[in-house]
């Protein structure tokens, strides 16, 4: 099952690819984390990506592209991926729509994470992150059993540069602009599947996996 998740910051597309995917054995590919880790090893890639990343702008579309092209012919023993945050411009979808037809792959539904911008605000303004194994935390709707600690393995969280305020704005106004168009993209396609993601992660994870019985 090959799938792409789409949705403004916030919806909470990584929460629920971490859930699905283990359930599933399907990859995770969120491209910000991959990013993110090239940032910290200090690669070509990051060192390029850095600044952009950290003023809630997006990623030139050939760095990306190269970059999750590459994370999927790496895959291997899985039964499928999720995109988790890729594609996030039109030009990155049809570059995508190409490369697996190349592969001889094709996606199977793309996921529309459909959420309020109070709840998507709220929801990164309280967003923790461990930084060695990836968790995702919310202070009040999903907190670790000890406060600002790692469940999995008692890292201390933290809070990422581009979920301050100033920056959480521009990087939705970036959403609207350029991954918003995705959902007709998508739509043409027929393969758009729209989730209502205002709710808590438990309900929301019920729909996915009612969908995800539904595809497979
Ligand atoms: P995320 O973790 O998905 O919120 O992504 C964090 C940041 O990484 C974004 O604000 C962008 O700067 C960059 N980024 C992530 N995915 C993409 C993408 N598909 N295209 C361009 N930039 C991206």
């Amino acid at each position: 099952m090959e799938l792409v998740f789409l949705g403004p910051p916030g919806a909470g597309k990584g929460t629920h690819a971490q859930m699905l995917c283990k359930k599933a054995q399907l990859a995770h590919l969120a491209a910000g984390d991959i990013l993110r880790k090239n940032v910290k090893d200090g690669t070509p890639l990051g060192i390029k990506a850095k600044a952009v990343m950290e003023s809630g702008a997006l990623v030139s579309d050939e760095l990306v592209n190269n970059m999750m092209f590459d994370a999927i012919r790496s895959l291997r023993g899985f039964k499928g991926f999720v995109l988790d945050g890729y594609p996030r411009t039109l030009g990155q979808a049809e570059a995508l729509e190409k490369f697996l037809t190349g592969q001889k792959m094709s996606l199977t539904a793309a996921i529309n994470f459909d959420a309020s911008e109070k709840v998507v605000v709220e929801r990164l303004s309280g967003r923790r992150g461990c930084p060695k194994c990836g968790k995702i935390y919310h202070v009040k709707n999903m907190p670790p059993k000890r406060e600002n600690v790692c469940d999995v393995d008692g890292e201390t969280l933290t809070t990422r540069k581009d979920d301050e305020p100033e920056t959480i704005r521009h990087r939705l106004k970036v959403y609207h602009e350029s991954t918003k168009p995705l959902i007709e993209f998508y739509r043409k396609r027929q393969l758009l599947q729209d989730v209502a993601a205002d709710g808590d992660a438990p309900s929301v994870q019920k729909v996915l996996e009612k969908f995800f019985e539904k595809l497979s």
